[in-house]
């Protein structure tokens, strides 16, 4: 595939939450392109948007409930867990994506933190050993951001097993770059399985604010019943249905992350610097106790990664996006001009 590679952008080089570097399909920009003055004024019919998601994720009608991003799908689980019981307790695994402590504080929810081993491995155990009966929401990730390590295949199936009167999240913001998912029958045996996906990340529609909750429609009914009918605006709705028309993007896409981690994954064998072997659009690369200084030192040349050092378990480490191949080229200079200045 041979698409046109936008110009360097002026906000710099960003690499510091896993966006899709090269921007979204060039046929989204024609749908958009394309609306209405009707489309605009009149409220979204969400009906054909999401025949195509159910297409696109191989499930029957019913199981695709799209939101304002996936952070709204992450919000509504606790939105329902606090309306059902009002001091309810929800299991996050660290390091975890931001938004679940977020989202259990915002509506007053109890937080009980599992830490990961020191490999960042998922811990079965101690999750299964923190359930309680006031357990209703368990935010899973997989594969896990900012670690980019898979959870394995059949504990989380165990986790929704054993804690069957709560809702099980399973954040699958990668599923695009892992080719993994959760997706599938598995979901009408295990109904308080909820999968998160977004089309933030591979098809490149952060700004659009689009994503998707997967479930048996059993499961999601009490979660429709909280959404705001209208939460997805038309824009995303013409760019989703342009994106998901386009795999040949996706599919380019995914393969210049893939080989960007390869990159990233070899810089560091190079150098003798640890990192985590990562399912996702990004790298998590423990560089020492100057991480904070590494990031500042590419931040002086626009090229913005992030800082993970003070999040739990990842000392000494940044995260770095693995996007087109050029900008992780470009990204790799800098952080080799970086290393060979340090006192190591
Ligand atoms: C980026 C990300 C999201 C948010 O997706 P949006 O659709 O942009 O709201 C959710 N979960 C994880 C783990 C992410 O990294």
């Amino acid at each position: 595939m041979n698409y046109t590679i936008p110009p360097s952008r002026p906000g710099g080089l960003r690499l510091h939450l896993n966006e899709n570097t090269a921007g979204c399909s060039p046929a989204v920009l024609a749908a958009l392109q394309a609306i209405q003055r009707t489309d605009a004024s009149e409220y979204p019919d969400y009906s054909r948007v999401t025949a195509q998601c159910e297409a696109f994720f191989g499930v029957g009608p019913g199981f695709v409930q799209i939101t304002n991003g996936l952070d709204e799908g992450l919000h509504v689980v606790a939105q329902s867990a606090k309306l059902n019981w009002p001091d309810f307790e929800a299991i996050v695994v660290e390091p975890a994506f931001e938004m679940y402590a977020a989202c259990i504080a915002a509506v007053g929810g109890q937080q009980v933190t599992v830490p990961a081993p020191a490999d960042l491995g998922f811990p079965l155990r101690a999750v299964l050993d923190a359930i309680s009966p006031r357990t209703r929401l368990i935010y899973l990730c997989d594969p896990n951001n900012p670690s980019g390590v898979p959870i394995p295949s059949g504990q989380i199936q165990r986790v929704a097993d054993a804690a069957p009167g709560a809702i099980v999240l399973v954040d699958e913001a990668y599923a695009d770059f892992s080719g993994r998912s959760l997706i599938g029958p598995l979901l009408d045996r295990h109904r308080n399985i909820v999968v998160g996906r977004t089309f933030a990340k591979a098809h490149g529609l952060a700004a659009l604010r689009v994503g998707a909750l997967i479930a048996h429609p059993e499961a999601l009914l009490p979660l429709r019943r909280i959404l705001p009918p209208f939460s997805v605006n038309i824009c995303a709705v013409a760019a989703l249905q342009a994106a998901l028309a386009d795999r040949a993007y996706v599919d380019w896409y995914v393969d210049q992350a893939r080989q960007s981690r390869d990159l990233i994954y070899a810089w560091c064998r190079d150098r003798g610097i640890a990192f985590w072997p990562s399912d996702g659009n990004f790298v998590l690369v423990r560089v020492g106790d100057d991480a904070k200084a590494c990031v500042e030192a590419l931040a002086a040349q626009g090229i913005y990664i992030r800082d993970k050092s003070n999040t739990p378990g990842c000392h000494g480490c940044i995260r770095i996006t693995a996007g087109l191949v050029e900008d992780t080229t470009v990204c790799l200079a800098a952080m080799e001009a970086w290393d060979a200045t340090r006192s190591r």
